[in-house]
């Protein structure tokens, strides 16, 4: 007798299923140019350019430049997927 072994019981409190990756253009997932990972709070600059919420505010410190394009950063938008 094989008893069916559950691999998944049902929701997990704190892990929120979300399918909503972001794309770049090619069907990749977006890294983030600065740490290389699916950012999880995106901003997107008034270049157009997609980071971290918490990697671009570490940029922004050093001075409002795109680490993408050197363009002056004046406003930095989130981005809800
Ligand atoms: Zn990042
Ligand atoms: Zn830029």
């Amino acid at each position: 007798m094989v008893v069916p072994q559950r691999a998944a019981g049902g929701s997990e409190p704190g892990q929120p299923r979300k399918e909503g990756h972001l794309l770049d253009g090619n069907g990749k997932i977006y890294r983030c140019p600065i740490c290389h990972k699916p950012p999880v709070e995106k901003v997107v600059t008034n270049c157009g350019h997609l980071f971290c919420l918490g990697c671009l505010t570490n940029v922004l410190q050093a001075g409002p430049w795109c680490p993408r394009c050197q363009t002056e950063v004046y406003r930095v938008q989130r981005v809800f997927t």
